[in-house]
């Protein structure tokens, strides 16, 4: 209890001192151009380091944090995209925000983040959440009613950690979604094991036939990217790419595909 409570003081004061970072992830089209970025959430403590999200998160969930912090990840994300649109490297790169729960159903949560786009007058085409089945089980009704808002203001849906969940085709036809990211569970093995590699190939079909992108994450070895490509997958992330890192290293890294490429 002690622990916890120091916890959640840090993380308040953590708030106020801006000790919180975004990382940058590449993703990677079938040709090997960027497509976007998923944005992770690093915390940048003056004593203990950097701290990954999987230690706070749950904290911040718990304690209501997560709603102040929430707030800045998006302010910061539709930042980014207001730099990125100044220069034709970055211009068209979608940039993917992990929304959590207790975020995304906060009344306001939808005029609160359309303030933002119109604040930083941003194409919200290049604004994409990431929810979890979890999230939108929560309440679906009610979920579906918060994406159909933000979908009609253009803003884009992936449904993280696809196949960890129930996956209920059900729910999935409500959904207005443009893209189920594959679990990083399912890639890591998909090499030797071929109920992983059944599942991914049942994912990318359903994904088809509901005409919705899909991209894989944890992709780490080339092998795995061209099973993931034989399969009909076209969009990548993981570590045989680069790794989540702060913006300077992301747009220098940026620089690098472009020139391969050419
Ligand atoms: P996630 O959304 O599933 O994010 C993917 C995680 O996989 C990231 O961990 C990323 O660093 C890691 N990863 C990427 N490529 C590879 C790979 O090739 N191999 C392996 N082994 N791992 C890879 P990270 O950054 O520690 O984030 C953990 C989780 O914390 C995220 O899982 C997400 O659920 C949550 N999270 C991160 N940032 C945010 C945020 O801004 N807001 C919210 N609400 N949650 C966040
Ligand atoms: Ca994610
Ligand atoms: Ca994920």
């Amino acid at each position: 209890i002690n622990a916890r409570v120091a916890m959640e003081t840090e993380l308040q004061k953590a708030l106020v001192n801006c000790e919180f970072r975004m990382y940058y992830q590449v993703q990677i089209d079938s040709q090997g151009r960027p497509k976007g970025a998923e944005a992770l959430l690093r915390w940048q403590h003056p004593r203990f380091g950097l701290i990954t999200p999987t230690q706070f998160i749950a904290l911040a969930e718990e304690t209501g944090l997560i709603v102040p912090l929430g707030n800045w990840i998006l302010e910061s994300a539709c930042a980014q995209l207001e730099q990125w649109e100044r220069d034709d490297l970055t211009r068209n790169l979608v940039l993917s925000v992990n929304v959590s729960a207790k975020q995304f159903s906060q009344p306001d949560f939808v005029d609160h983040l359309s303030e933002i786009i119109n604040r930083h007058r941003i194409e919200p085409g290049l604004l994409e959440l990431e929810l979890t089945e979890s999230l939108l089980l929560d309440n679906i009704d009610e979920a579906i009613q918060t994406m159909d808002r933000l979908r009609e203001l253009g803003i884009r849906f992936s449904l993280d950690d696809f196949g960890t969940g129930y996956s209920s085709l059900q729910y999935l036809k409500r959904l207005p979604l443009n893209e189920l990211k594959i679990d990083r569970s399912f890639v890591r093995d998909i090499a030797w094991n071929s109920s992983d590699r059944a599942i991914v190939s049942t994912i990318i079909a359903m994904a088809q036939s509901f005409g919705l992108e899909v991209i894989a994450e944890g992709v780490e070895t080339e092998e795995q990217r061209q099973l993931l490509l034989d399969k009909g997958c076209t969009l990548f992330q993981g570590y045989l790419f680069s790794k989540p890192v702060p913006i300077e290293q992301f747009e220098l890294k940026l620089e690098g595909f472009a020139t391969s490429l050419s």
